[in-house]
């Protein structure tokens, strides 16, 4: 038996969305995505439709399900995407193709930076760094970093990451294990800068279940990397994904209900810990915690390695 579309009564439904006790075909699934996104960004006063914007794209389906919806749900807003060629073997050349066939077609403005080229090593250089078994931690500082410095490029104060539903409730979970409390705030829809000049850091896909960006991907003929990062062997959140996954099963809303009651959550926490008390590193004038700062350090580390 075909079930019709909740929204349109004509079409076919293909997309079961349980939480929502909805049943979309494709193109009402894609409005009801674009709508989601449209007005989380309004909820949380992310940026105005006047505003530039900076999107971060990896060429994964979630960046580029967001870069794709923004530009949907706010066609006159100037959106910049910014990527970074970490110079991976194998990987990095495939996203930036896939990067630059949806800036196209979106016509929207890209800004790359170049590992090898600007700063002389690549993620792969990592490996003969004491960072051999977590380069995934060494790439996650250097791309922070980098972000901001394209930002500051493209000449814009906010920037969108296309972290979705299921990595911000995973996470949360993980530093509430951990008792990590300063981490656990900072996972909130809008991040205020550290410091001035640096950027507003929004979630726009906060509220989209992750499962929804690759439908999201499919439906609207998005391209996206085929191929896995060859250093990702074991992703950190993947055991609490599968136990969020479990759990919506029998409760559908459950991802939902956690991010709620934990956005209630967040200005009590913010009131009771203390503010890590930052200086502005010696070599390049970010704001660190020590003299010199992760991203400095790192990059010092390869650079020693290669020579
Ligand atoms: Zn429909
Ligand atoms: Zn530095």
């Amino acid at each position: 038996m075909t079930v019709t579309c909740r929204r349109c009564r004509s079409a076919p439904a293909e997309v079961q969305l349980a939480y929502a006790k909805l049943s979309l075909c494709p193109n009402c699934f894609q409005e009801f995505y674009v709508n989601r996104v449209r007005r989380t960004v309004e909820e949380f006063k992310m940026f105005k439709p006047k505003d530039k914007v900076g999107v971060a794209v990896s060429g994964g389906k979630d960046s580029m399900a967001l870069l794709h919806s923004l530009k949907t749900a706010f066609p006159i807003t100037n959106f910049i995407a910014l990527h970074i060629d970490l110079g991976i073997k194998d990987y990095s050349k495939h996203c930036k193709e896939k990067v630059e066939k949806l800036a196209k077609m979106l016509d929207v403005e890209l800004e790359v930076f170049d590992l090898e080229s600007e700063l002389g090593f690549s993620i792969d250089d990592f490996r003969k760094t004491i960072y051999r078994r977590k380069l995934c931690s060494a790439c996650g500082t250097i791309k922070r970093h980098l972000f901001e410095v394209l930002a500051e490029r493209a000449k814009t104060r906010i920037l969108a990451t296309g972290h979705n539903l299921d990595d911000v409730v995973a996470t949360m979970l993980n530093n509430f294990f951990n008792g990590n409390w300063s981490q656990l705030v900072r996972l909130k829809p809008v991040l205020k800068p550290l410091m001035p000049n640096q950027t507003f850091k929004i979630k726009p896909l906060i509220k989209t279940p992750e499962e929804e960006n690759l439908l999201y991907c499919l439906y609207s003929e998005i391209p996206f990397r085929e191929v896995n990062c060859p250093h990702a062997h074991t992703e950190r959140l993947k055991e609490n994904k599968d136990m969020l996954q479990y759990l919506s099963k029998g409760n559908p809303g459950f991802r939902h209900q956690m991010l709620k009651n934990f956005l209630k959550l967040i200005p009590i926490l913010e009131k009771a810990i203390e503010k890590p008390k930052l200086t502005t590193c010696k070599i390049c004038g970010f704001p660190s915690s020590a003299e010199v700062c992760a991203f400095c350090k790192r990059v010092e580390m390869v650079r020693k390695v290669k020579k």
